[in-house]
């Protein structure tokens, strides 16, 4: 194995394993600042505040059913062959309050949620008394018969039975998901203090490349790169800023990484691997502190991590990502998803791996851990992995057929079909076990 050495923090054969390159790139990531936002862009974000609850929840003793209000000493031994007729003196609706007392021997029409009138303990749901019967006998409702007894309590919400005024309800850390939003809502709450998104500029590199839209003269191919990486940085949660296309010279190259004040991490992509024109790596290496490794993963195998200087701001950590299509997706899912998860104050955990059973081969020649691009589905409870297609880092079309990556570790010369293997899935959704 060949050592090519440029910059610090090789080891001695000249590859990082991945978890040594990860570990490196992670050091330099933590948690942003909070801010406020509204409350429905907290979504996917995490609390920055322990949430107390300003008041009681539901605020008032409410019903949980459209019935009778009652007492329940009135109703006691009460069944369908001996009622209790009580007389009806009022109704209250949802949104309403009470203005009447439940006397002994009366009762009042209640709707659910509507507050539950001073004097009654308990609601009779409509099915347990005579309403139905009289209604179709053409009879007032000026009168109800009970047909069963409810103790005292039954079909009554009391106040703060959900929430207490002062208890805390969601704590610092918590990842917002709908139902958070809702509890938030429910407290009355239109702002809340999140871990802010992180900026993160991207920049695609080479000679070669055009923009989308442009017609394709000889020699030339789409930037592809930028968009699966901006794709894949809003997929986790930070906000993408496009810096284009930097040519393969260093003057493009040091205006374009001009822009990048303000990012909270630069990926860039391409120009980092060996016996390519050297520019992106001078021209970072100028304007920074950049290591550039060699992880032995199979795809993405040159890895650039380090700082830029920022005029007049602070560093910006950068992300160089190699050139290749897939190779640039698996090093983001690897490194930069990770490290943007952390920066939103989230654990920067792994997919959810399962172990699966391949159905085709996978072939490690030069001793990498091989992540082999396959498509996943359960059969009678056990997964199976169908590798999809040529593994060529440059065929981009099997990432898209793929929704998991099968690990061949770095020992072995391979795994043949019906060999067990970990998966790490790309997409847990719903067809994966249809
Ligand atoms: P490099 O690292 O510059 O040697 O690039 C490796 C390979 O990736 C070459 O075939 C490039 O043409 C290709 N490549 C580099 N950047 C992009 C990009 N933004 N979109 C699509 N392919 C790219
Ligand atoms: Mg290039």
């Amino acid at each position: 194995m060949r050592s090519h050495n440029h910059g610090h923090g090789h080891g001695e054969q000249g590859m990082l394993s991945v978890e040594e390159a990860y570990d490196r790139v992670m050091a330099s990531f933590g948690p942003l600042e909070p801010v406020e936002t509204p409350l429905l862009d907290a979504l996917g974000l995490v609390l920055a505040v322990d949430v107390d609850s300003p008041l009681d929840l539901p605020p008032l003793a409410n019903s949980g059913m459209d019935g009778y209000a009652v007492r329940s000493e009135d109703i006691r031994n009460v069944s369908p062959d001996s009622p209790s007729r009580l007389r009806v003196i009022g109704l209250v609706a949802a949104g309403q309050r009470p203005t009447q007392e439940v006397e002994p021997g009366t009762a009042i029409r209640i709707m659910t949620g509507a507050p539950v009138p001073g004097g009654a303990d308990t609601v009779v749901p409509f099915e347990e008394t005579d309403e139905v019967r009289r209604r179709q006998a053409g009879l007032p409702l000026d009168e109800i018969a009970i047909l069963s007894g409810l103790p005292p309590g039954r079909n009554v919400r009391p106040a703060g039975e959900d929430v207490g005024r002062g208890q805390r309800v969601l704590e610092a850390g918590t990842v917002v998901r709908p139902a958070e939003i809702g509890v938030m809502a429910s407290l009355g709450l239109e702002r809340v203090e999140v871990i802010r998104r992180p900026v993160v500029s991207i920049l695609a590199t080479g000679d070669e490349l055009v923009p989308a839209g442009r017609a394709l003269e000889g020699g030339k191919i789409y930037d592809s790169n930028s968009f699966s990486v901006a794709a894949s940085v809003v997929a986790c949660g930070g906000v993408p800023r496009h810096l284009g296309i930097a040519r393969d010279n260093m003057e493009d190259l040091e205006s374009k990484l001009r822009a990048v004040a303000g990012s909270d991490l630069v990926i860039t992509s391409a120009g980092v691997s060996r016996g390519d024109y050297d520019m992106v790596k001078d021209v970072l290496t100028s304007r920074g502190d950049m290591n550039f490794w060699s992880v032995r993963m199979r795809p993405a195998k040159p890895l650039a991590f380090g700082h830029l200087r920022a005029e007049g701001e602070k560093e910006v950590p950068l992300l160089g990502l190699p050139g290749n299509p897939v190779s640039a997706m698996v090093a983001f899912e690897m490194f930069a998803r990770p490290a943007i998860r952390t920066m939103l104050g989230r654990r920067p955990a792994p997919r959810p791996a399962v172990e699966g059973v391949l159905t085709g081969p996978i072939y490690n020649e030069d001793g990498r851990r091989v992540y082999a691009r396959v498509q996943v589905e359960t059969r009678s409870g056990t997964y199976y992995a169908t590798p999809t297609g040529p593994q060529g880092s440059n065929i981009l079309t099997s990432m898209s057929r793929a929704n998991g990556l099968a690990i061949c570790p770095e020992d072995l010369p391979g795994k043949q079909a019906g060999d067990r293997v970990r998966i790490i899935m790309l997409d847990w959704n719903e067809e994966v076990f249809i």
